[in-house]
């Protein structure tokens, strides 16, 4: 090793002394075992309960439009609370740590309930890749991460992929946005992902038009089970 990685490293340990790393909720430092947010901000987080108890609002969305498995949003959404900032941070501040961070946190609870407990792949929602060069990631895939490490379960990001590129869509009317939808994903499968449970995950569920499509497109391959999971369910 030459000496300039060692003093690198020296300059980092001293950063991490002088400038540890803040709690995004509090802005407290954090300690070692702690990441993201402290473990008090953390309690702050309330679950829906949505994964001990089925049918649910989430299951409900889809009733009589395609059938999904088991559906679950995590955390309670709450207007300014702490878990919107976090969302907030993970898709327009650069930080994709704090995806994996919930996804982890939501998944011991998922893992203790047994909900996705034969799920075969984890498939985060695709971004179109003019989106992902913007971004530098996907924020759904970081939040499949998390889940991944605690459930075992592998995350497969070829099987489904973004078709075409939809501008912002947060301007837009509701049925404009569902229109705009449709046919946005195509299912691209391998014989040995016939028969197999695939669990859908997004950040945050608003009209559920975007997952149902995904959904819709996964259903192509022959005796495929689909569930989904989101992080939160924002009420419009
Ligand atoms: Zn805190």
């Amino acid at each position: 090793m030459g000496v300039f990685p060692v003093i690198s490293q020296f300059a980092r340990d001293l950063a991490d002394l002088a400038f540890p790393d803040m709690c995004l909720g509090c802005g407290t430092p954090l300690a070692d075992s702690e990441n993201c947010v402290c473990l008090g901000c953390v309690a702050q987080l309330a679950q829906t309960g949505m994964h001990l108890s089925e049918p649910n609002e989430v299951t409900d969305l889809f009733v009589n439009k395609t059938r999904v498995e088991h559906g679950c949003s995590y955390f309670k959404y709450i207007k300014s609370g702490l878990l919107q900032r976090l969302i907030h941070d993970l898709k327009y501040r650069s930080q994709p740590e704090v995806g994996v961070f919930l996804g982890r946190t939501a998944a011991y609870g998922l893992k203790r309930s047994g909900i996705f407990s034969d799920v075969d792949y984890i498939i985060p929602v695709p971004l179109h890749p003019r989106k992902f060069k913007i971004r530098g990631y996907n924020q759904s895939e970081k939040i499949a991460e998390g889940l991944s490490q605690v459930l075992n379960i592998p995350i497969d990001t070829n099987v489904l992929i973004k078709t075409t590129y939809n501008e912002t869509q947060t301007k837009k009317h509701r049925y404009e946005r569902f229109l705009n939808s449709q046919n946005l994903f195509k299912a691209q499968f391998l014989p040995e992902h016939c028969n197999k449970h695939f669990l859908i995950v997004d950040d945050v569920l608003t009209t559920g038009s975007t997952l149902e499509s995904c959904i819709n497109e996964m259903k192509k391959i022959p005796d495929a089970k689909v569930s989904v999971f989101t992080l939160a369910r924002a009420i419009e």
